[in-house]
């Protein structure tokens, strides 16, 4: 049986004790990860502030080097990564290999090129000549979920690195694979011991010794609400920076003079993709009534298209989720849209085959004051609501604490555009879904989270503005 443990001071470190890694598809165990203590948070920390001082001193374009040199090696191994993060996390294995794993190459690949590109400001003729020095943090914590485990787990170590800091990254315990992977990588390339150190376990026991550690000087977190209010809560007496990418419960606006009938696959992956265990995914589809009819009908044909099926199988369409407890609480959710008087058109139960699968379910019936529609559920299940005009649609879109992302239908560009302006929303797409530019600030508002990822921001973030001032005689 495999086994992942840490990856501390440049060296695979075994765990004091261990956790089992389940298989979604089968709902089997297939592995184990160390199952971390604060101890293991500790050992990180230290082997992290030792490597600080001449990883940050390396010039921008060496430290870009080694962050080409470990894309080039996971470029390699694109084949087994991709299989090895679709058994962790029961996702098809198209998505890992066509998406997710070149995402985690490219974000690699960009913040190496973003580190020599990273430029301060300086100001002139008003108090002398100033200039901003951007410093990197020293030691910092990337704590990252299960649903998209090494894209989002390189989005966060790749700036961090990029910016001169040394990182203690904790992957999540349901799905510790591929990180371990990356630490192999990194010891096969030679990275300086203790710049990246990968430490697993559970939130409690490994992630908040790590927000709680005075040498951690910030924290990049992704993952749920209540966990990032938490790290928030504990950061602040310490005046620690955080960055909290956190839930969603995004709207998708389909307006009736939109082409919404030739961009249905695209509908249909923004609703299930991952069997809509993403962050950005619209869990709230918003139809204009002249067309509501139409597209729930044209919908549901589509929604039974979404085969389960053997993970290497490029016809399937539908995953697992992720865990016998997340496959509990979307079947609660479920259960408790019915009880609100939801009617179930589609889906509504778990698939009869092992492991942890769920129907695509599309629920209607319900309108922004059910809990179905203000919590999010994170899994294979959709609501459909009608709306009349552009404003009922804004108010039923804006009801809720969340602010993520939000898609716009429609072929009236000023509407598009009106309601960009207008959506209580980090990230608005218009006529496409989930197409990123890594450049562009992304996070959310509201309850989906506090500061920005992405580009320029990243590095900003994972930096410490100095203002120097030199007079001019
Ligand atoms: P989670 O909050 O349970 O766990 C996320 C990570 O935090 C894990 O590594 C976990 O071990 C760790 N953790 C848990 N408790 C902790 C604590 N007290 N202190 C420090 N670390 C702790 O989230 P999850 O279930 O893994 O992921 C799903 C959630 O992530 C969903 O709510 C989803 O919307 C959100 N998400 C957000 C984004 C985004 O960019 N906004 C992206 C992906 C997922």
């Amino acid at each position: 049986m495999d086994r992942f443990g840490h990856f501390i001071d440049g060296e695979p470190r075994p765990g004091s004790a261990w956790r089992p890694v389940y298989e979604p598809a089968s709902g089997e165990v297939y592995a184990e990860v160390a199952d971390g203590s604060e101890h293991d948070a500790l050992l990180a920390v230290q082997a992290a502030e030792a490597a600080f001082p001449a990883w940050s001193g390396l010039t921008t374009s060496e430290r870009s080097r080694w962050l080409e040199r470990l894309a080039d090696a996971l470029e390699q191994r694109r084949e087994v990564f991709a299989a090895t993060e679709s058994r962790d996390t029961g996702k098809p294995l198209a998505l890992a290999r066509d998406i997710e794993i070149p995402r985690a190459i490219a974000n690699l690949r960009f913040f190496a090129h973003a580190a020599t590109q990273f430029a301060s400001e300086s100001h002139h003729g008003e108090a002398g000549l100033n200039y901003t020095l951007r410093q990197p943090l020293g030691v910092v914590a990337a704590i990252s979920p299960w649903n998209l485990p090494l894209y989002l787990f390189t989005w966060k170590i790749a700036p961090a690195l990029a910016a001169g800091n040394t990182v203690v990254g904790k992957p999540s315990e349901i799905t510790p694979a591929t990180a371990t992977m990356l630490g192999e990588l990194a010891a096969e390339i030679g990275l300086p011991r203790g710049v990246l150190n990968i430490v697993h376990g559970t939130g409690p026991a490994v992630g908040e010794p790590l927000v709680l550690h005075p040498a951690v000087k910030a924290v990049s977190f992704t993952g749920s609400t209540s966990v990032g209010r938490r790290i928030a809560g504990q950061a602040a007496p310490h005046l620690k920076k955080v960055s909290l990418e956190l839930g969603g419960k995004n709207a998708t606006l389909v307006f009736a003079n939109s082409d919404w009938r030739s961009h249905l696959d695209t509908l249909l992956r923004s609703a299930f993709q991952n069997a809509g265990q993403i962050c950005l995914c619209g869990s709230r589809l918003l139809v204009q009534q002249a067309i509501y009819d139409e597209f729930r009908t044209a919908l549901l044909e589509r929604v039974h298209d979404l085969k389960a099926g053997p993970l290497d199988d490029p016809g399937t369409r539908l995953g697992a989720l992720v865990s016998q407890a997340h496959f509990d609480k979307v079947l609660a959710c479920i259960a408790r849209a019915r009880f609100e008087g939801g009617r179930v058109l589609a889906g509504g139960h778990a698939l009869e085959r092992p492991g942890w699968y769920i129907a695509p379910t599309v629920i209607e019936g319900l309108g922004p004051e059910a809990t179905t529609n203000r919590e999010e559920i994170f899994g294979p299940a959709v609501t459909l609501q009608p709306f009349t005009d552009e404003a009922h649609a804004l108010a039923l879109a804006n009801a809720g604490d969340y602010g993520l992302a939000a898609t716009v239908w429609t072929r009236d560009l000023d509407r598009a555009h009106r309601l960009a302006a207008q959506l209580r929303a980090g990230i608005v797409w218009i006529n496409t879904w989930m197409t990123r530019d890594l450049r562009t600030p992304f996070g959310g508002t509201g309850a989906s989270g506090l500061g920005r990822e992405g580009g320029l921001e990243a590095m900003r973030f994972f930096t410490e503005p100095k203002n120097v001032c030199v007079a001019l005689r």
